[in-house]
């Protein structure tokens, strides 16, 4: 594995990477799901944090502290997600989300680690930490998936508190949507999305994930996003690599996003291609793709990693032996 030193000689700064693509044109997706693999496997780069959008950098950065102490990539994806979920100032995860169109902050997550297991909740409110929840779900019950009053009712009896999620600043911002045209159409890239879903590679060479979000801003009440459903928000398989969603839900839950990004994988795509491939099947699926924004981050179990969206303006953050705490632009199929 290089070290770092050396690596920083060899590339430019982090901080050019925020305005660049990710895309790299020689991995240009195929069009054919079925076609052999296209490149040969890199060097194995491990640890690895790849996360969905700027608020990745703080999450990732709780994540990396613990693969960097030979945490397992598990506890890693947790304690990472965890802190966007506690940030009162982000209006898409936790504390501070936008609510339902009803002002109920509901909240969405799922878990799932390199055995396969998968824990999941949905329609959750007044828990600070869902993703907690969810891998108690995964943990301590027989099921993968808990909703609504019964996911509260386990949390509580799980240890957690009950606490009002909806800040005054995201009250005042429903109060002025619902006087709004915006009611009409969301704003693309701001009202429709920005949950964290993140992916670990630890020193054992395990993956792990993890998402959460509090959902498509003024949904209807009772809305259920991909988030927590596993094989559309978030999807892995220890011996290929995870894929992870953001943007318009029921989008990615159409395509089966994340488990098509995994399976493209197993096929030989790599990650940059198999996310290119997810989103042209995204694309396909819905009539009206010019007007939704779905992104996909995918990782590699040699630690390669790719992502791509359908609108401009995605972004993630990653953190590996050659990148410290960086920030990229995703590639997108609207890009001009
Ligand atoms: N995918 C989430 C959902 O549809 C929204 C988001 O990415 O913020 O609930």
């Amino acid at each position: 594995m290089s070290t770092r030193r050396n690596f920083l000689k060899a590339v430019p700064a982090v901080g050019a990477a925020l305005t660049a693509s990710c895309t790299d044109p020689s991995q240009a997706a195929s069009n054919s799901l079925n076609s052999p693999a296209h490149a040969p496997p890199s060097t194995l780069v491990r640890p690895v944090v790849i996360s969905t959008w700027n608020h990745g950098k703080a999450a990732n950065t709780a994540a990396w502290q613990v693969l960097s102490e030979n945490g397992n990539a598990l506890d890693a994806a947790e304690a990472g997600v965890r802190v966007t979920e506690a940030d009162p100032n982000g209006r898409s995860v936790g504390i501070g989300g936008r609510p339902d169109r009803d002002g109920n902050v509901t909240l969405d997550a799922c878990i799932m680690n390199s055995d396969g297991d998968c824990g999941s909740v949905a329609y959750l409110q007044e828990i600070l930490h869902p993703i907690t929840v969810a891998r108690q779900v995964m943990e301590k019950t027989p099921h993968v998936m808990l909703v609504g009053k019964g996911a509260q009712e386990f949390a509580i009896a799980q240890g957690h508190e009950k606490v009002n999620l909806l800040t005054e600043e995201s009250k005042k911002e429903w109060e002025e949507w619902l006087a709004s045209e915006r009611r009409q159409k969301p704003k693309i890239n701001v009202e429709n999305h920005d949950t964290i879903g993140l992916l670990t590679l630890d020193n054992q060479g395990n993956l792990a994930g993890a998402c959460t979000t509090s959902g498509a801003a003024y949904k209807y009440a009772g809305r259920v996003g991909d988030s927590p459903i596993i094989g559309a928000g978030l999807y892995l398989d220890n011996d290929v690599g995870g894929a992870t969603a953001t943007g318009w839900g029921e989008a990615v839950i159409r395509a089966c996003g994340c488990f098509l990004v995994v399976e493209l994988m197993r096929q030989g795509h790599s990650p940059q291609e198999a996310c290119e491939l997810a989103v042209e099947r995204v694309v396909a699926k819905n009539p009206d793709w010019k007007d939704i924004q779905v992104g996909f981050i995918a990782l590699g179990k040699d630690g390669r990693h790719g992502s791509f969206c359908i609108a401009p303006g995605f972004e993630y953050a990653l953190w590996s032996e050659q990148v410290e705490n960086g920030l990229f632009a995703s590639g997108s199929k609207l890009e001009g």
